[in-house]
């Protein structure tokens, strides 16, 4: 049945498992669509360009804002993110669900954006600060500097918590992992997203009457 593609949002800091839970929902749900990040930071390494990000020089990444080809920008400790616009719209015509990572900026604004009434914004809090810690030195690809700062910007992104339709504490990650699902699945079901219901229940009215 014809459905109104939903904007998942999952925000969270660093290190409070959202990655890990975007990827099982995409694993889970083949038909969601996953929004590719532009990015001025390097690739780190493992990271595929137009996999994990689309890797842009600055006045490329400039050139996109100024052209409005970006759904939101936001720039995140010192390096510019945004999320283009075109694959977004796509996904929504063609009613699948799309699934950004994204920081507390950029759901601010595509939340009050013209798209914002499809928006479903999930925020994911670590256990406690400890926990928050030990999982980003687990990373051990950054140094000391730039894991202060991941901590300083964890309390900033921790502070937009009731922006969010949904928070969920990953304590566990299969339970968070199915936190997130039952969500959507409700999300999914909700009267008003699914436009194709008119003409559903009109059919099974003729099936009465047709008895
Ligand atoms: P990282 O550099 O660790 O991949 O991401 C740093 C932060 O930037 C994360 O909180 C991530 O969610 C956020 N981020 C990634 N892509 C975007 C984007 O397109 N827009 C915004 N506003 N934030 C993003």
């Amino acid at each position: 049945m014809q459905r109104r593609g939903l904007l998942i949002i999952l925000s969270s800091p660093s290190g409070a498992g959202k990655s890990t839970l975007a990827k099982r929902l995409m694993a889970w749900d083949p038909t969601l669509s996953f929004s590719v990040s532009a990015t001025t930071r390097s690739p780190r390494e493992g990271e595929v360009d137009g996999r994990d990000y689309f890797f842009k020089p600055k006045p490329e990444f400039e050139t996109m804002v100024a052209a409005g080809e970006m759904l939101e920008h936001a720039q995140v400790f010192g390096n510019f993110y945004g999320t283009p616009k075109a694959p977004v719209e796509a996904a929504m015509q063609a009613g699948r669900d799309t699934l950004f990572d994204i920081d507390w900026q950029g759901g601010q604004q595509i939340r009050r954006s013209s798209l914002g009434k499809d928006v479903v914004s999930i925020f994911i809090l670590p256990p406690s600060i400890a926990e928050l810690e030990t999982r980003l030195r687990g990373r051990a690809q950054d140094s000391e500097e730039v894991i202060a700062g991941r901590m300083a910007k964890s309390r900033d992104e921790i502070s937009h918590w009731a922006e969010y339709d949904y928070v969920i504490v990953n304590r566990d990650v299969d339970a968070a992992e199915e936190e997130v699902k039952t969500i959507l699945q409700a999300e999914r079901a909700r009267a008003d997203r699914q436009p194709g219901l008119n003409e559903f229940v009109r059919a099974l009215n003729t099936e009465f009457e047709t008895r």
